[in-house]
C-alpha cells in the first residue's frame, strides 16, 4: 500500500510532474508523485550502456538558453555540451553529394515559409498538402518531419508545427538529460510501479485508485501522455470526454533511437551525420555522438511503427541495411547493437511527442484547462510553443502548480 493522502496527487512522474512536484514542495504544499513504471523521467530516460550514459528518450537540450532544465543540470554540476549539432552542420557525402545537400536545404526552407504563410490563413492544412507536387525531396522532407514531429506529414497540422518556437540553441548534458530529469524530484514524495486506474472526482475529496490501493487528495495533477490518456476513456469519473477529445486530437508521434557501437570509430569526425537514403522513407544516423565509439539511429514515422513490429532485429537489419549501402559490405563488421527502446510499444507512452492533427491546435488549450478548480493538466502537449519537449513538460508542469497555489490562496483568502 501507499501513502493514502496527500492534499495534491501528481499523475504521473515525468518531466511535467517532476517540474509540478518541486514547484508545490517549494511552495511547502504537500503533494506525491504516483508514477505508474519503476523509475522516474517517463520519456526521458538515461541507460547505462559500454560505459556511458545513453538517453534513450530526450537527448537534446531544445532551445537551451532559455530551457529550464539547463539550469537545472548546472545546478546539479553536470556537464553541458555546447557543441553544435550535427543538423547544423553539411551531411557526410556518401549517398548526399554537397551539391545535393544544398539543394535538399533550399527545398526544406521553402517548404518552412510556406508553412509560415499557411499558419496566416483562417483555415489549418495538413503540412503534406504544402509539399511542392512531384519534387524530389518530398521524401526526404517527409522523414525529417517524422524525426521533428512523429507524425507523417499528411496528419500534421502546419499551423501547430508553425506554433513551435525554437530558439535555435541546442545543448546536451553529458551524464544525460533523463538522469537529470530523475534527479530533479529528489525532495518530493514518489510512488513507484503504481499506475492509476481511475480519478474519481465526483465526492467531496479526490479519489485515485491505483495498483497498489487507493488515494485521497483535495486536488490532482494529470500529467499522462496524451495517447494513453485518450486510451483510457474509463479513467475520470463523472467522464470528461472533452479531455478524451482533446487528448485524441494531440496523438504521440513515433521517434526511436537504436545504439550501436562502432570500430574505429576515430575515422569520423564526431557528431557527424549520414541521412540512409533520399528516396524513400529512411533513418538518420549520427556518427560519435558526444564523441563516442558509437552510432545513433534515428527512425520516425510510420517505417518506425512498421519496424517496431519486427522488434529490435528490425531496426538492427534496417540500419545496417542503409549504412552498408553507404559505407561497403564490410562496415557491418565494425558495428553490434547496443541498446534501444521502442516507444510505441511502451504501454506508459505509447509514442514519443505529440502533433496536432490538422484543424486541432486549439486542442492543446483545452488539454491544459483546469476543471473544477480540482483537475489540473501538464505534460509537453499541454503547451503551444513548447510542445513535444522535455522543457514545454516543466514549463506546463511549473503552471499547473502554479494553478493550484492560485487556487489554494484563494480558497483560505
Ligand atoms: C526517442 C525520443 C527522443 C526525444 N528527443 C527529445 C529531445 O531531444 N529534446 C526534448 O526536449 N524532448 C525530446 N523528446 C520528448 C520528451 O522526452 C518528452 O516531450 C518529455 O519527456 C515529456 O514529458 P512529460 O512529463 O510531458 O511526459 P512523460 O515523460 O511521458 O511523463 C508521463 C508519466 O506518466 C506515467 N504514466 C503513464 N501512464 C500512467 C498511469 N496509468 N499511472 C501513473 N503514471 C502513468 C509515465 O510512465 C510517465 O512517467 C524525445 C522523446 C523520445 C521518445
Amino acid at each position: 500500500m501507499i501513502t493514502s493522502d496527500t492534499e495534491v496527487a501528481i499523475i504521473g512522474g515525468g518531466a511535467a510532474g517532476i517540474a509540478a512536484g518541486r514547484h508545490l514542495s517549494a511552495a511547502g504544499i504537500g503533494c506525491l508523485i504516483i508514477e505508474a513504471r519503476p523509475r522516474l523521467g517517463g520519456r526521458a530516460w538515461t541507460v547505462d550502456a559500454s560505459g556511458f550514459g545513453i538517453d534513450l528518450g530526450c537527448g537534446w537540450l531544445h532551445s537551451a538558453d532559455r530551457n529550464p532544465w539547463t539550469q537545472v543540470a548546472e545546478a546539479q554540476g553536470r556537464t553541458i555540451d555546447r557543441s553544435p549539432p550535427p543538423w547544423d552542420k553539411p551531411a557526410l557525402e556518401p549517398g548526399f553529394p554537397v551539391a545535393e545537400q544544398r539543394e535538399f536545404r533550399a527545398a526544406l526552407h521553402a517548404l518552412y515559409e510556406r508553412v509560415g504563410v499557411a499558419a496566416q490563413q483562417a483555415q489549418d492544412v495538413p503540412m503534406a498538402s504544402l509539399l511542392e507536387p512531384g519534387s524530389r525531396w518530398n521524401a526526404l522532407l517527409g522523414s525529417i518531419g517524422t524525426y521533428i514531429s512523429g507524425g507523417e506529414l499528411d496528419h500534421v497540422s502546419a499551423l501547430d508545427f508553425d506554433n513551435y518556437a525554437d530558439t535555435g540553441v541546442n545543448w546536451r548534458v553529458r551524464e544525460g538529460y533523463g538522469t537529470t530529469i530523475a534527479a530533479h524530484a529528489q525532495p518530493v514524495p514518489v510512488a513507484l510501479a503504481c499506475p492509476v486506474h481511475r480519478i474519481d472526482h465526483g465526492g467531496r475529496r479526490v479519489r485515485i485508485e491505483t495498483a497498489k490501493g487507493v488515494v485521497t487528495a483535495d486536488r490532482v495533477i494529470v500529467t499522462l501522455p496524451t495517447t494513453v490518456l485518450a486510451e483510457m476513456q474509463d479513467l475520470f469519473a463523472p467522464a470528461l470526454p472533452g479531455k478524451t477529445q482533446a487528448a485524441a486530437d494531440l496523438p504521440l508521434g513515433l521517434a526511436d533511437k537504436l545504439f550501436l557501437s562502432l570500430e574505429n570509430a576515430e575515422e569520423f569526425e564526431p557528431d557527424s551525420r549520414l541521412f540512409g537514403r533520399t528516396d524513400r522513407a529512411t533513418a538518420t544516423y549520427q556518427l560519435r555522438p558526444l564523441g563516442r565509439p558509437m552510432i545513433e539511429c534515428y527512425f520516425g514515422g510510420r517505417n518506425a511503427w512498421e519496424l517496431e513490429a519486427g522488434g529490435e532485429n528490425a531496426f538492427v537489419d534496417f540500419a545496417l541495411g542503409e549504412l552498408t549501402g553507404l559505407l561497403g559490405h564490410d562496415f557491418a563488421k565494425r558495428v553490434k547493437p547496443i541498446t534501444m527502446h521502442p516507444w510505441g510499444a511502451d504501454p506508459f507512452a505509447r509514442g514519443s511527442y505529440s502533433y496536432a492533427l490538422p484543424g486541432k491546435v486549439a486542442s492543446r488549450a483545452a488539454l491544459a484547462a483546469p476543471v473544477d478548480e480540482r483537475l489540473f493538466f501538464a505534460g509537453e502537449a499541454c503547451s503551444t510553443h513548447d510542445f513535444s519537449t522535455a522543457h514545454g513538460g516543466f514549463i506546463t508542469g511549473v503552471t499547473a502548480a502554479e494553478q493550484v497555489i492560485a487556487v489554494r490562496q484563494r480558497a483560505t483568502a
